[in-house]
């Protein structure tokens, strides 16, 4: 596997050290206001810098959470269940950080146990943790797997992404209805092509009711 670190907490307080008031933050939001060609002291536009900062906090939740801390709390009584564990459809919602404009998808992550599990909603909350930063699609998948596969230490750990890049709907080449898949295999997933296939089927394998959602 490659070598990986994931962001500790001595690293997560460095940055929340240099984080600014939210003063500072609403002034520079006004800025941009200007900046579109707005009148900051407009009615309508006045109470916006406050509620920007808030949006903000989050948007960007994630640089508070600490994903290590929330895949230590696991199960070992699990009656030699070692078979995939699919957590499909996960909404993910995130922020380009070349535009900073949403990104917005779907995850789905499986693991396949080795003598214990998490609880389910621990790695949808692993998700969110590095999805609410600013990111590239890249950097989230690799990051949820190898966080995943770094702490549970499972026979593999998979990651997949599917999400829709406002960056390039609503701005640049402007194409709609485009996604962009990412996909992080590691230990199982990656060295087993039967058990990549097993993974591959069940993600696919909707009900219809599934896709309406
Ligand atoms: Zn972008």
């Amino acid at each position: 596997m490659d070598e990986f670190i994931p962001l500790g907490a001595a690293a997560e307080a460095a940055v929340s050290l240099k984080r600014p008031t939210q003063a500072e933050a609403e002034a520079a939001i006004r800025t941009l206001i200007r900046w579109a060609g707005d009148d900051p002291d407009r009615e309508g536009v006045r109470d916006t810098p406050g509620r920007v900062a808030r949006s903000y906090l989050e948007f960007f939740s994630g640089y508070t959470q600490d994903p290590v801390a929330l895949l230590e709390r696991t199960f070992a009584e699990v009656e030699g269940y070692d078979e995939i564990v699919l957590l499909r459809d996960i909404r993910l919602e995130s922020h380009c950080e070349h535009h900073m404009v949403p990104i917005i998808g779907r995850a789905h992550v499986a693991y396949l146990p080795h003598r214990r599990v998490v609880g389910i909603s621990k790695l949808a909350r692993v998700v969110d943790a590095y999805a609410h930063r600013l990111q590239i699609q890249e950097k989230l998948t690799a990051q949820i797997a190898n966080t995943i596969q770094h702490v549970l230490q499972p026979l593999g750990t998979a990651v997949v992404i599917e999400a829709a890049h406002e960056c390039m709907t609503t701005r640049g080449v402007h194409k709609s209805g485009v996604s962009m898949v990412t996909s992080r295999m590691l230990g199982a997933f990656r060295d087993d092509p039967n058990t990549r296939r097993e993974l591959m089927a069940m993600i696919g394998n909707r009900s219809p009711d599934s896709l309406e959602a």
